[in-house]
């Protein structure tokens, strides 16, 4: 029997059929992310990645799919009931609570990255283990952070080279602003409550709100009447909005309200946002985020709001390759070594050796039989040199280096070798030893 990997799981390999899936790419995407959370100064949080499972139960709400239909959820050996994370903030506050963050006000904002796990239905686009970068802001509750966050998820997108993205934006206000809307979308819908899907129905009661993220036509086509939140909203709730909206304008930033956008999780109020591009099979959404004022104090946490955003990592890298936007050169190693006795191996085995202990990348061939064998070898692998030794050349104690991209070749003594070979890698890289 061959093993599969389980439906909507993937490998991220070094050479792969599906580009989206070689680790080179995945790495520049991280360092990417990595430089750009040191500029917006973002620390880093790693959190596990499973909890317990009433933790995603309450943090991320019950009535939201991911909760109700999505979960990867086991009993341990002790009978507890834990969950594979299904997205990145209910563990975050979880940490942040447990250990006490909220006293250093040095540490307010977060990001993260990693895989999620998700029962989704598999499709281009959707998996049920995917990667999620994300930030969270802690502690301020004015539409600047607001602004800021989403100028940091374009700027992003800005640096990836992805073009055609479009934010869309919309509030669904605090409290009292969704209560009394609530209410008017419920006698809005409440005649064409037989048309409406199985799920709308389940939400009509308790999350009627959800009904407008519903993709079911029908639908779809009862809201598309329906009236708007941003008619609802209590004062405070409208100056936030407006007072973001001005600013992302002085910032220059393009939107377009949305009024029907109300995200899939539980927690959001105020702001939420979304970055849809083009098409991923059926999928434009490459992330979306809000503020959520009382998600820390519902997990019994300080009353202290919240902002933050996460993107899909796939479909950000399938984006990228779509729009062929840059990724570096794949490099292989500096130097190959090619030794063609056994003699000229034990020699080898240690230059190599003392070259990767000064951070050279060398790599040495131990099964050449043949020279033009390893020079198809040293092709394969992209390195950029090559340093063929054999008995003729301990003897004479020196041997050639052939530069593999300009063709150049140079016999070099022995006793300059090491030399030459760092002198060689370290103008290369402009660096320093
Ligand atoms: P969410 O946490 O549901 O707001 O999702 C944020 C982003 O994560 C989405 O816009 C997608 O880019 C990505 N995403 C969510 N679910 C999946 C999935 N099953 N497979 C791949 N990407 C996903």
């Amino acid at each position: 029997m061959q093993y599969q990997i389980p439906k909507g799981l993937f490998d991220i390999l070094p050479i792969s059929k599906e580009d989206w899936k070689t680790s080179d790419k995945w790495q520049y995407l991280e360092s990417v992310i990595r430089d750009l959370c040191k500029n917006y100064n973002y620390e880093e949080i790693r959190t596990p990645i499973f909890e317990k499972t009433e933790l995603f139960v309450r943090g991320v709400g019950s009535s939201s799919d991911i909760v109700s239909k999505e979960l990867y959820t086991f009993l341990d050996k002790a009978n507890r009931s834990m969950t594979l994370r299904p997205e990145g903030t209910a563990s975050l506050m979880r940490t942040f609570i447990e250990n006490n963050l909220s006293e250093n006000r040095k540490t307010s904002k977060f990001y993260y990255m990693g895989p999620m796990f998700r029962y989704d239905r598999q499709q281009l686009g959707r998996y049920r283990q995917f990667h999620q970068f994300g930030i969270e802001v802690i502690g301020q509750k004015s539409y600047e952070i607001d602004a800021e966050i989403i100028d940091m998820l374009l700027e992003l997108f800005k640096r990836l080279e992805i073009k055609n993205t479009k934010l869309v934006l919309n509030s669904i206000g605090d409290f009292e602003s969704r209560e009394n809307y609530k209410k008017a979308l419920k006698d809005f819908i409440h005649p064409k409550f037989d048309s409406l899907s199985q799920d709308s129905k389940l939400r009509f009661e308790h999350n009627p709100l959800r009904i407008l993220d519903s993709k079911e036509a029908i639908d779809q086509e009862i809201i598309s009447e329906a009236p708007s939140i941003l008619d609802f909203l209590t004062s405070d709730a409208r100056n936030h909005f407006e007072n973001l909206r001005n600013l992302l304008e002085k910032l220059n930033i393009k939107y377009e309200v949305n009024p029907r956008l109300v995200r899939g999780l539980d927690y959001y109020d105020d702001t939420v946002f979304e970055i849809i591009s083009e098409k991923v099979g059926a999928q434009n959404s490459l992330g979306g985020g809000g503020r959520y004022n009382s998600l820390l104090k519902n997990l019994n946490g300080p009353d202290l709001p919240g902002v933050g955003f996460a993107i899909g990592m796939e479909r950000v890298i399938q984006t990228m390759i779509a729009q062929q936007c840059y990724f570096p050169q794949k490099t292989g190693p500096f130097i190959l070594i090619i030794p063609i006795t056994q003699e000229a191996k034990n020699f080898s085995i240690v230059l190599t050796k003392e070259l990767r202990n000064h951070k050279i990348s060398a790599e040495i061939d131990l099964n050449s039989k043949k020279i033009q064998k390893s020079l198809q070898f040293a092709n394969e692998i992209n390195a950029q040199n090559a340093l063929i030794i054999g008995d003729d050349e301990l003897k004479m104690k020196k041997a050639q280096i052939k530069d593999l991209i300009t063709r150049e070749q140079k016999e070099i003594n022995f006793d300059e070798l090491k030399t030459f070979i760092k002198n060689k890698y370290y103008n290369l890289k402009n660096l320093k030893e």
